[in-house]
């Protein structure tokens, strides 16, 4: 079955490339590493720099892409590719002047899609248990009883299990917060990691949680925004979703930005005058 992956070109350009065995999204070299190279930018002005986190609800609109190429296309080029550079595998693109054996890094299609589902399944169960939703949680989850041990799964996703033993057994709430806390613990494991670093300004170390990937990135908001009970809205304007933080910016707002605002604003203007017309 030939599926396709991601090619990274140059400077956030990327395409989906069906190749003799695959699809794929091709990176160059100097993209791998974006949480490092992102230091770099001013000195690199022709590479891609991504700065995902600016974005601060950026996790949720991963979990919607609806996983086919051209959304994951337009999401690859706007935030960069997915995986750390241990990760990414070889594929066969195009000859170019610069890659004359057209052998590029790239990432396939359909590892994309099981991210996309993780993150989808996991801000689902979040919401449900935010919203006291039980009868709906109670229908994500599998439970079972081996021996003494409870066992946890998601319906959509059997494979992955989560054990509890009996005095952590707390219903169906408690065993779906046990299984957001393993399934983004997982990810956070593998994605992102500590580091010290130097902060000339204040001329000291200062201890970081930072991402190695784009894909560690997005569950490292995630995980933020768990922790931090916070609330997320999507633009009113242009579908983005952005964090609530009550107090930079009051509760009701509708947008996403200013521009996102006044763009709204002219619409409504518009649409007032042309009825005055009528
Ligand atoms: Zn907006």
């Amino acid at each position: 079955m030939n599926t396709p992956h991601l090619f990274h070109y140059a400077q956030g350009r990327f395409q989906w490339e069906l190749t003799v065995t695959d699809e794929y999204l091709v990176i160059m070299p100097t993209q791998r590493r974006w949480n490092l190279i992102e230091k770099l930018a001013p000195y690199y002005p022709e590479v891609f720099f991504s700065k995902p986190l600016e974005h601060t609800g950026l996790f949720r609109h991963f979990a919607e892409l609806s996983g086919d190429p051209q959304s994951i296309l337009s999401f690859a080029e706007k935030h960069g590719v997915l995986l750390p550079s241990r990760e990414v595998t070889a594929a066969r693109g195009p000859k170019t002047e610069e890659n004359t054996s057209g052998s590029w890094p790239a990432e396939p299609l359909e590892r994309w899609r099981t991210e996309i589902s993780k993150m989808r399944r996991a801000v689902e169960v979040w919401d449900l248990l935010r919203s006291d939703d039980i009868d709906n949680l109670a229908e994500r989850f599998t439970i079972q009883e081996k021996g003494g041990v409870l066992t946890v799964a998601h319906v959509e996703n059997p494979e992955e299990v989560v054990y509890f033993t009996r005095g952590e057994w707390v219903g169906i709430e408690g065993a779906a917060w046990r299984y957001l806390e393993h399934v983004i613990n997982k990810r956070l494991e593998a994605y992102t990691h500590a580091v010290l670093e130097f902060d000339a300004g204040k001329g000291r170390m200062a201890l970081r949680v930072t991402a190695k990937c784009l894909l560690g990135a997005l569950w490292l908001q995630f995980a933020q925004g768990v922790e931090g009970f916070k609330e997320y809205r999507q633009c009113g304007e242009c579908g983005t979703w952005y964090e609530l933080t009550p107090d930079k910016n009051r509760t009701n707002k509708l947008y996403c930005s200013n521009a996102c605002k006044q763009k709204a604003y002219r619409r409504r203007r518009a649409a007032t005058s042309q009825q005055a017309e009528e």
